[in-house]
């Protein structure tokens, strides 16, 4: 079986990007969500081994120590990595591999496996991430200082991505990225 293609994602939080993933999981049935570790506190209704891997600032370090990440990245005062090893084994299996990482991260892929396909994600307007991060209620006002702080400068790397892609309304933005990954691996075979 082919090798399945391996695609990260990033977006300023409170880009809706979270719900573009949903709506490709649904559509796109060969496609796979890498699960990360986090030194984050899990936010109410996330699971343990379903949205992130939680786990204590020690286990990190050490996960660190073991090489056990493809790449890792502080963002906002927590850890966040994703899992070599799992990652490995969906493309092996023929699976396209899903990471929602930030743009530290994305870019410490790009320089292991060039040939990943890196696509970012633009809220409509700085004004609207402002008020989509207040509404969903989940983050105290610093926070939604510090991401706000973070989203611009993360907004200001996305030309090192493959593609750009507004997030204007969820449908439309989810068909253009199956798109995006439709010719993507179109060229890959
Ligand atoms: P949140 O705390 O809102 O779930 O995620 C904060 C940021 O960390 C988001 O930009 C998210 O994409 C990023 N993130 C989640 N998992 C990883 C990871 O494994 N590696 C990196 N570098 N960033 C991650």
């Amino acid at each position: 079986m082919a090798k399945g293609a391996l695609i990260v994602v990033s977006a300023p939080s409170g880009s809706g990007k979270s719900t573009i993933l949903h709506r490709l999981l649904e559509q796109r049935e060969n496609l796979r969500f890498s699960i990360s570790a986090t030194t984050r506190a899990p936010r109410e209704g996330e699971q343990h081994g379903v949205d992130y891997y939680f786990v204590t600032q020690d286990r990190f370090l050490e996960m660190i120590e073991e090489d056990a990440f493809l790449e890792h990245a502080e963002f906002v005062g927590n850890h966040y990595g994703t899992p070599r090893a799992e990652v490995e084994q969906r493309l092996e299996d023929g699976y396209d591999v899903y990471l929602d990482i930030d743009v530290q991260g994305a870019l410490q892929v790009r320089e292991k496996r060039p040939e990943t396909l890196l696509i970012f994600i633009l809220p409509p307007s700085m004004e609207e991430l402002e008020h989509r991060l207040i509404s969903r209620g989940k983050d105290d006002m610093e926070t939604i200082r510090r991401r706000l702080a973070e989203a611009e400068r993360e907004c200001s790397v996305k030309d090192r991505f493959d593609y750009v892609v507004v997030n204007d309304e969820v449908d439309r933005a989810a068909a253009e990225i199956s798109g995006i990954i439709d010719g993507y691996k179109q060229r890959m075979k």
